[in-house]
């Protein structure tokens, strides 16, 4: 093994390798062995990677948006392209299964497509006359360094989330990856140079909070967006508002289905299972509790549920048939033990019991079986937090109120989702529930990209969202310009101009 990673970096238009001695390891889920070794840079690494993005901002923020946009299309065709080989590398280093890593990539591309409409997206506004002889006109530009830091669950899709609409508008990027998933970052850097977009516009850095502490602190960094656990999240927030950086901050979720009395069973339990452990629960919008409304809704549910979560279907990540693959790491799958050892100690009644699952013929690799908890209480610590794995707790609610309070008084508030066939009672579900992103009868309501992803409470910090119309804000600072060409303008004012 090369002492400083086989995984390094892709700086100023090309990979290279870590200049520094510390390493992350990087496992193959599957069997648990460990495949290579990323390279944490350093922070003068990270400083020249900025400097990289610095040096090609002027130039990139000159272009016209249509040239800019065509990169765009031209990267989307690239990523299609390449989109079995992305997904390989996303499933041989998580361990979701090979058509959950397709759906990562494409997902991402989704966004691509909309970040080709920029010279649309970018225009301005005018108005004409607003005083005597006076035209006002705003424009969006471009903030210069902007920066990226993903979490490990969607190594495609959310570095795409960013960077697309980032580079759409003339910024430049530093994207900092995590570190247990390192190659489609560092692949999607390369498609874009090939794509036309010269060396700098976008920079892939490999690293851990080192790294992530220059991009903070350097003043030449204008905003970064950020998507991960919620005390990093807030960590980042707080420290990026302390050095004058713009920042918006996406954190953990622990996302409620509600389910009514009247709601089509059948319907709720096939998507319900989906949502709850498909990737191995390790999805911000995955559906780890489910609240029936009223313990005849809970016994119907809990009877059709046992035998679906019984059979799922696990297995190596390239299997064609696996529901689901093993979990990022080790340590992760024993975080998730563990919490459902705290679950099992605060009295929730185990109906499926997944902690001693193996894999025969994998029996090092990061597997756990479905597991699935009845009457968890909103006391108990392992309703409170993100467990992020295989496990879906059962939440009972007495009547409709309380099915509203149990997601809104929870301390993250990114999605929830009601089934039900009373239209009445989803309308009012929807608007009265304290989250960000609600679906009726629909249960990952992950927004399409022209519509806008953020989650609330400590859910999101910042006040704006990913993709859609707010991440053209996010990653642009509007001027306004108020223009007079006089010819005969006599006198000073003094006072403030007012319209008369
Ligand atoms: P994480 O917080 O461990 O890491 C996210 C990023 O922060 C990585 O790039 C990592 O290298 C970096 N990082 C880790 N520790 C740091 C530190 N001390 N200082 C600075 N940077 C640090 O998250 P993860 O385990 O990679 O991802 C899973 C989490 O992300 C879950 O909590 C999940 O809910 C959340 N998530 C949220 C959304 C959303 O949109 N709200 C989407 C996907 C994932």
């Amino acid at each position: 093994m090369a002492q400083s990673g086989e995984y390094g970096h892709f700086i100023n238009g090309e990979r290279v390798a870590g200049a520094g001695k510390r390493t992350g390891p990087v496992f193959n889920p599957t069997t648990g062995e460990t495949q290579g070794h990323v390279a944490l840079a350093t922070r003068e690494e990270m400083a020249g990677a900025i400097s990289a993005a610095d040096r090609a901002f002027p130039e990139w923020a000159s272009i016209n948006p249509q040239r800019r946009a065509r990169v765009l299309f031209k990267f989307k065709e690239l990523v299609e392209k390449d989109i079995d080989n992305l997904a390989r590398m996303i499933s041989s280093e998580h361990g979701k299964t090979l058509p959950d890593a397709r759906g990562d990539v494409q997902r991402g591309l989704e966004v691509v497509e909309f970040a080709c409409g920029i010279p649309h997206l970018q225009k301005g506004e005018y108005t004409e006359s607003a005083g005597t002889g006076i035209d006002v006109y705003s424009m969006r530009q471009p903030l210069g360094v902007v920066a990226g830091i993903t979490p490990f669950n969607f190594p495609a899709m959310i570095p795409m989330w960013m960077f697309s609409v980032a580079i759409a508008c003339g910024n430049t990027f530093v994207n900092k990856p995590s570190e247990k998933d390192p190659s489609c970052p560092l692949r999607l850097g390369e498609l874009m140079m090939e794509a036309g977009a010269p060396a700098g516009v976008l920079n892939v850095v490999n690293g851990d909070k080192e790294a992530v502490d220059v991009l903070i602190e350097d003043p030449r960094v204008k905003a970064i967006s950020f998507v991960g656990s919620s005390d990093i999240a807030h960590y980042i927030y707080a420290e990026g508002a302390r050095h004058h950086t713009r920042v918006q901050a996406f954190g953990g979720a622990k996302n409620h289905m509600v389910i009514l009395p009247d709601a089509d069973m059948e319907s709720v339990v096939n998507q319900l299972i989906g949502s709850a452990y498909g990737s191995a629960g390790e999805r911000c919008m995955a559906t780890p509790v489910a609240v029936p409304v009223g313990d005849a809704t809970a016994e119907t549910l809990i009877e059709m549920l046992r035998p679906r979560v019984e059979s799922l279907r696990i297995g190596p990540s390239t299997a064609d048939d696996a529901d689901l693959g093993p979990l990022v790491t080790a340590a992760h799958r024993d975080r998730v033990r563990n919490w459902i050892d705290t679950a099992v100690e605060e009295g929730q009644e185990i109906i499926v019991d997944g902690r001693d699952f193996s894999l025969q013929g994998y029996e090092n690799g990061f597997f756990m079986g479905g597991t699935l908890l009845d009457k968890a209480q909103p006391e108990h610590k392992s309703y409170q937090e993100e467990i992020f794995g295989p496990v879906l707790q059962i939440a009972r609610a007495k009547d409709f109120e309380e099915a509203v309070a149990l997601p809104s008084k929870h301390q993250y508030g990114n999605g929830v989702a009601i089934f039900t066939r009373n239209g009445a009672a989803a309308r009012e579900f929807a608007a009265r529930v304290n989250v960000g992103m609600v679906g009726v009868n629909v249960p990952i309501p992950v927004p399409i990209a022209y519509h806008t992803f953020g989650g609330w409470k400590r859910s999101g910090f910042g006040d704006v969202n990913q993709h859609g119309p707010e991440g053209v804000r996010f990653f642009t600072k509007i001027k306004t310009i108020t223009q007079r060409w006089p010819e005969d303008v006599q006198g000073s004012e003094f006072v403030i101009p007012t319209m008369k």
